[in-house]
């Protein structure tokens, strides 16, 4: 993005000045720095299947994983989230993890190996939701919950951090519940990763 603001503004009249500031406060919404290189492949995220394990009825937040994942839908045609049995690419647990400062965690996994960059080819990704934080320490409400398990499905779509921004994607610390559906630069960067 970057090297096309360049190539516009080296014209230097006045409308491609115009267009270079359109174009440039676009590459500020969407950007490859907040995407993860890897991910799963895309004839996956076609219809990338997510499983509830037992435990999410147990800590009470099934109801919050099943309105988070279709919020991911609709926005670009090459992506779909959709409830799967046991065999599904992404696994979404629930815990007591006392000894955990997250709210939530995706860890991707390559050919079964953790890949801590997330920069090579996913064949499962496993996401846990903390009942110690969210519940137990911060009595989060039930959007707060679907916040954090969006922001977890959007990691697992290859979806990094943004900061501190108008994102479901904002940095883990901040704590920030605001958005529990995706935000406009989210869905940029979902198209920007794997079309529209
Ligand atoms: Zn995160």
């Amino acid at each position: 993005m970057r090297a096309v603001c360049n190539k516009i503004l080296h014209t230097c009249s006045s409308l491609a000045i115009a267009t270079f500031m359109l174009v440039h406060s676009e590459s500020v919404s969407a950007d490859a720095v907040h995407l993860f290189s890897g991910g799963f492949p895309a004839s996956t995220i076609q219809n990338l299947t997510y499983y509830k394990d037992p435990s999410l009825t147990t800590y009470t937040y099934a109801d919050e994983v099943d309105k988070a994942a279709p919020s991911w839908n609709g926005i670009s045609s090459k992506v779909k989230l959709t409830n799967g049995a046991s065999t599904a690419k992404v696994k979404v647990y629930a815990g007591n993890y006392s000894t955990q400062t997250w709210n939530g965690i995706m860890d991707p996994y390559s050919g079964g190996t953790y890949d801590p960059e997330g920069d090579d080819i996913w064949d499962s990704a496993r996401i846990r939701l903390n009942y110690y934080q969210m519940t137990t320490q911060k009595s989060l409400n039930s959007l707060s919950i679907q916040s954090v398990a969006g922001h977890e499905f959007g990691h697992a779509l290859s979806l990094k951090h943004t900061g501190r921004s108008v994102s479901i994607m904002t940095d883990d610390y901040y704590d920030d519940f605001s958005y529990y559906l995706p935000q406009t630069m989210d869905k940029d960067h979902l198209k920007l990763k794997w079309g529209y």
